[in-house]
């Protein structure tokens, strides 16, 4: 798979390297899919294909086997980063999830061509890599190196289902996206291309839910249920917020800061002293951050409640707005009047940031929140259906 980052979210993981300045990490979910594989193959697979073998020996293979799989993985989502990369968007990130591998892409294809090439970089890798170790497996029959021929052929198999799987038609799996594309392409329309396909992939993520919950109750395949049901609800919900984003990227397109902003918001003086800020703006206002300025309109920095926290209450009377807000960076907190809005909603996206200072030649101009922006594109997505 490849996507976009979840907005807002900052998924942790083991770091474990980094290559094309690609940061490698490995999800906690990880580890218990490698145990479950690793087992199945040495429990259950090399059992019954290779006789008169240790117990400890199908275990090695297993593990080794396990090890050359999550290799593949590995290699499938730098097949789409390496494509991602030669079309100028940075990867930042390759995560190896429960379900496979995850390579975030900084930002979404500007075309569908784009879009195509980066889809098909990783079930590309994963053919050839199907083909070689088929290659591998008859060579190894060949002179009678049975339990390498075994690995191989699993690896073969797996490598080929990689590519099945991800070749469905559903975004965000790579088919998903492929087909993305290609609606994209025809119409011009991206909103309805990721709509359909974000569409096709809620309904296979239903099915994969429904599929696991029946193996859940028949009792020696219950763990492939559980898989299942965790893929479901996780394509689900990547399927959801993929749509979200083509949304707010269509309705957005074009649109200025200045387009959405609250204009001459209220604004504390900065040599205002805390208890009077908290009296006649927190506690009689309805915000919990109100821009700081100086007399003569010059943006200083935006107060949140909880800075005021970090002042002793007796010492209120003799220290000002502008003092707290001069101590804290204030680069993150603004916005100019004439940027997109994409990026005040991308920066508004960080948890602790509700509201962002607009700013025109140095001087506070107006507020943006998240609020203004979800409002102006729900008004906007409803006037069009
Ligand atoms: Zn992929």
């Amino acid at each position: 798979m490849n996507g976009e980052k979840a907005p807002g979210r900052r998924r942790s993981g083991l770091f474990i390297g980094r290559w094309f300045g690609i940061a490698f990490y490995l999800d906690a979910s990880w580890f218990l899919i490698a145990g479950i594989v690793t087992y199945s193959f040495s429990a259950e697979y090399f059992p019954e294909r290779l006789h008169r073998v240790p117990d400890g020996f199908t275990f090695l293979l297993g593990g080794l086997t396990a090890l050359l799989f999550f290799l593949s993985i590995l290699l499938h989502e730098l097949g789409h980063s390496l494509v991602s990369q030669r079309c100028g968007i940075a990867v930042p990130r390759i995560t190896l999830l429960f379900i496979g591998g995850l390579a975030e892409i900084s930002r979404e294809p500007d075309d569908a061509k784009t879009e195509l090439k980066i889809a098909l970089g990783g079930p590309v890798v994963s053919v050839v890599l199907s083909v070689l170790f088929y290659l591998l497996s008859r060579v190894g029959d060949a002179l009678g190196w049975s339990a390498a021929a075994v690995v191989c052929q699993l690896l073969a198999v797996t490598n080929f289902s990689l590519v099945v799987f991800n070749m469905i038609p559903g975004y965000p799996l790579d088919g998903g996206r492929v087909l993305r594309a290609l609606l994209w392409a025809r119409s011009g329309r991206l909103r309805w291309a990721t709509y359909v396909s974000s569409r096709i992939g809620i309904g296979f993520s239903w099915l994969l839910i429904f599929a696991g919950t029946a193996f859940l109750v028949i009792p020696p395949h219950a763990w492939i249920g559980f898989i299942y049901v965790l893929m479901g609800f996780f394509l689900k919900s990547a399927a959801e917020s993929g749509y979200m984003n083509a949304v707010q990227r269509e309705v957005l397109a074009g649109v200025r800061v200045r387009d959405l902003m609250t204009a001459n918001p209220a604004v504390i003086p900065d040599t205002l002293p805390l208890n009077l800020a908290v009296e006649d703006f927190f506690l009689t206002g309805h915000y919990t951050v109100y821009p700081v300025c100086a007399a003569d309109g010059d943006f200083r920095g935006l107060l949140r409640l909880d800075f005021l926290k970090e002042v002793p209450r007796e010492k209120w009377p003799y220290v000002s707005a502008g003092d707290v807000v001069a101590e804290k960076s204030s680069d993150a907190l603004r916005i100019g009047v004439n940027e997109s809005a994409a990026r005040a909603m991308r920066l508004l996206l960080a948890p602790e940031l509700s509201r962002l200072a607009v700013i025109e030649a140095g001087k506070l101009v107006g507020i943006v929140t998240r609020h203004d922006i979800l409002h102006f594109i729900e008004i906007h997505t409803e006037l069009e259906d």
